[in-house]
């Protein structure tokens, strides 16, 4: 399936749930936000019809995300019933690694292909702080446990000024004696207006260039997705840097969402999509979905506007955790 700008949409990012174990500070209120009703997420029945049409539409890889996905009941079923179905290469997922531990086996069993961690520090205090919970411990064994099981393993630390720009190094050292990519995320203006926190990409690099030496590229890692890997000398993973918004990799997004709620995000930053869920239970039969479908990716935008983050104009106000990181 192509876009009106001839971009080739293969990947399908699912939210299969707003609700979370952690209070990340960068992505949920204290107090949580009002959950979607139970009746309003889309079934696993729907989501599986869904994905069967998007993956005649040409959907090869699909990563389940959320909020957290691992506290959806059931998600080790969805993996795999996903990863069974013709035309579907690889199922991932985005996890805080909280409950990695006790699914693992089982995901792994249902054929899950990858894993991305988030781990913003490796000190426990901090850790609590930064989720408003706590856990450090258990997501450093879902690490070890993702690596033992063989599984390809990413770590994603969101760059923070003034909370984790101390630990660029030892984050990146994760990468130093274990066969994983640990990328930095650069933290983006979604849901909240705290732009002082953000840290450059390039500014990353330098600091860890400046300790390892120049970092050639990876060539041997490619994910679906936005990032850039590097290698330094005697390192046996690698780097990664999503510069979302210093970066335009817009021109190569091959990606749409579904959020929790059924609605398909065409893109990140703006709310422009269209709720498959209304379709769905408005009784559509599959040829009639797959039209939606394809109307609405002609309609994805060309590019995002982050980067012109002081113009905040058009900037997405529902928080990450709603959208589906
Ligand atoms: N709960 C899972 C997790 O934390 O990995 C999956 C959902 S989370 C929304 C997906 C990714 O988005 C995480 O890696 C998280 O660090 C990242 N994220 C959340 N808010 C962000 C922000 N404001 N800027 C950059 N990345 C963000
Ligand atoms: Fe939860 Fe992930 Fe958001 Fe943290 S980043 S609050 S773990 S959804």
């Amino acid at each position: 399936m192509k876009d009106s700008f001839g971009r080739e949409i293969d990947y399908l990012r699912i939210s299969v749930t707003d609700r979370c174990n952690l209070r990340c500070v960068y992505c949920m209120p204290e107090e949580g936000v009002e959950p979607i009703s139970h009746a309003d997420v889309l079934s696993y029945e729907e989501t599986v019809r869904l994905v069967r049409i998007f993956a005649e539409l040409g959907i090869k890889d699909v990563r389940l995300t959320g909020g957290e996905p691992l506290v959806r009941r059931g998600i080790e079923s969805l993996v795999s019933e996903i990863k069974a179905m013709p035309g579907i290469e690889t199922v991932s997922i985005t996890t805080n690694g909280i409950l990695l531990p006790e699914k693992l086996p089982a995901l792994i069993e249902g054929g899950l292909d990858a894993v991305n961690i988030s781990l913003d520090t490796l000190d426990a205090g901090k850790f609590d702080r930064i989720t408003r919970r706590t856990g450090l411990p258990v997501v450093l064994e879902a690490i070890d446990l993702c690596l033992d099981a063989g599984l390809n393993t990413k770590i994603n630390v969101v760059a923070m000024k003034g909370i984790n720009d101390d630990e660029f190094v030892s984050l990146a050292e994760l990468a130093k004696d274990r066969n994983l990519a640990v990328r930095f995320i650069e933290y983006m203006p979604i849901g909240r207006n705290d732009f002082e926190k953000y840290v450059p990409g390039q500014e990353i690099r330098g600091q860890l260039e400046t300790v390892f030496g120049t970092m050639k590229t990876d060539t041997t890692l490619r994910g679906h997705g936005p990032a850039m890997y590097l290698r330094p000398e005697g390192f046996a993973g690698s780097i990664g840097f999503i510069s979302a918004m210093t970066c335009a990799f817009c021109d190569k997004c091959n990606r749409v969402r579904l959020t929790a709620d059924g609605f398909l995000k065409l893109c990140l930053q703006y709310d422009i999509g269209t709720s498959l869920r209304d379709v769905i239970r408005d009784g559509a039969l599959d040829n009639e979905i797959k039209d939606v479908i394809m109307k609405a990716v002609e309609k994805k935008p060309k590019e995002h506007t982050f980067n012109d983050y002081l113009d905040a104009k058009n900037i997405e106000e529902k928080s990450m955790n709603k959208i589906g990181g």
